[in-house]
């Protein structure tokens, strides 16, 4: 990543650099506000700018929006996923789902996921590279800037100025958030900016795969407010075993079941949040009621939300999604023993935009 996207500046990043240039102080302010306010996608519309200055911000950082190689848009029409090229060549993918009165944006963080989890159309492609702040904070933008044009009204949708507005940001797409932990990070303060683009930090979840030491570093840090950040994170659990999760989701086998759950009260302790927990629900491997009721061990006393996600087909993993009467039988263990769940609907599977099928190639549909 040599050429770098405005984007990819924080506030003072951009004082500094406008600072440098002799600019006066209330310039940086004009700027971002053009960048993460009125989502301007080219410094021409700066008008209040001087040309000059738009000219050398234009060649110093080229504000360009990603290239979308393919849009695909489910037959209903509330799911569309899109590949985007970044400036070297390599492309991601991202959706837009627009459920009830949601418009939410589920974006990568790397090209690729080194993780590998079976299951995982991502994992099943390999690594390629991290993404940058600026270009986790893009795919964002993107959607933001395609609803605020569009501006449906039925139903009465959430707006800020024109059109609609995005309302939540999912890092659930390609990759590990926390294996790219400073951009990732950087992403969610310069989307929850309340002087830029102005989502609550509690529209945002970012989903693990459970790296312990960034979960620890994580409930670390500080929201402006000098609280704790008030994300929801998420934890790809899928298994409540180590037996079986060391199958699934290779990490376990660094990172057991033991050390992940002792992290997530130190997180909760720390940060006050409810956690909640992904559960791929896969035919005969993990939907059985004594998986159900080793999960409700592993959460008691713990403030968390289970969502069950029925498998969604990936060309490399043979499963299957277990049948209605199997998910009934494993929820009515859950239910049984007070834990909190969510069977998460299928949608966008037809685009392969569900979860774990983003794989930043073309598809063949
Ligand atoms: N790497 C992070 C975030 C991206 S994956 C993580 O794993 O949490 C987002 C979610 O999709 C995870 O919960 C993941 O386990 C789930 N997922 C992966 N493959 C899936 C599949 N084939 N069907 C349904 N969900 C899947
Ligand atoms: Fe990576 Fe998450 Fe896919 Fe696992 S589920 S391979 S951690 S993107």
């Amino acid at each position: 990543m040599d050429t770098l996207s405005p984007y990819d500046l924080s506030f003072p990043d951009l004082q500094a650099l406008l600072e440098g240039w002799g600019e006066p102080p209330f310039r940086a302010r004009q700027v971002w506000e053009w960048l993460y306010v009125h989502l301007a996608d080219d410094w021409e519309q700066m008008t209040n700018l001087p040309g000059a200055l738009r000219q050398r911000l234009a060649a110093h950082l080229p504000l360009v929006a990603p290239r979308v190689l393919a849009t695909q848009v489910s037959s209903d029409g509330l799911t569309r996923k899109d590949l985007l090229q970044l400036a070297d060549g390599e492309t991601i993918e991202a959706v837009l789902m627009r459920y009830e009165r949601r418009r939410t944006a589920c974006i990568s963080t790397q090209v690729g996921c080194p993780i590998g989890c079976l299951f995982c159309a991502t994992g099943q492609a390999g690594f390629r590279r991290n993404l940058s702040a600026g270009e986790i904070v893009a795919q964002a933008i993107h959607f933001a800037r395609i609803l605020r044009a569009e501006g449906r009204t039925s139903p009465p949708p959430p707006t800020r100025g024109r059109g609609e507005a995005l309302t939540n940001v999912v890092l659930m797409g390609m990759g590990e958030p926390l294996l790219n932990y400073r951009a990732t990070l950087e992403a969610i303060r310069r989307l929850s900016d309340p002087q830029g683009f102005r989502l609550g930090q509690r529209h945002i979840t970012l989903s693990t795969v459970g790296i312990v030491p960034e979960i620890d570093r994580l409930a670390e840090e500080k929201s402006p407010s000098g609280g704790p950040l008030q994300i929801t994170l998420a934890i790809s659990l899928h298994a409540a075993t180590d037996e079986l999760r060391n199958r699934l989701v290779p990490i376990n086998r660094r990172y057991g079941l033991d050390a992940l759950f002792a992290a997530c009260r130190r997180y909760i302790a720390r940060t006050g949040r409810r956690l909640s927990f992904e559960w791929v629900l896969i035919a005969g491997v993990n939907d059985s009621p004594a998986q159900a009721s080793a999960l409700a061990d592993r959460l008691q006393g713990l403030t968390a939300h289970v969502n069950l996600i029925p498998l969604n087909p990936t060309p490399a993993y043979e499963g299957k999604p277990p049948s209605r009467q199997a998910i009934a039988a494993f929820t009515a263990v859950l239910e049984r023993r007070g834990i909190p769940f969510t069977v998460r609907l299928r949608r966008g599977i037809e685009i392969q935009a569900g979860c774990g099928q983003l794989r930043g190639v073309k598809s063949e549909t």
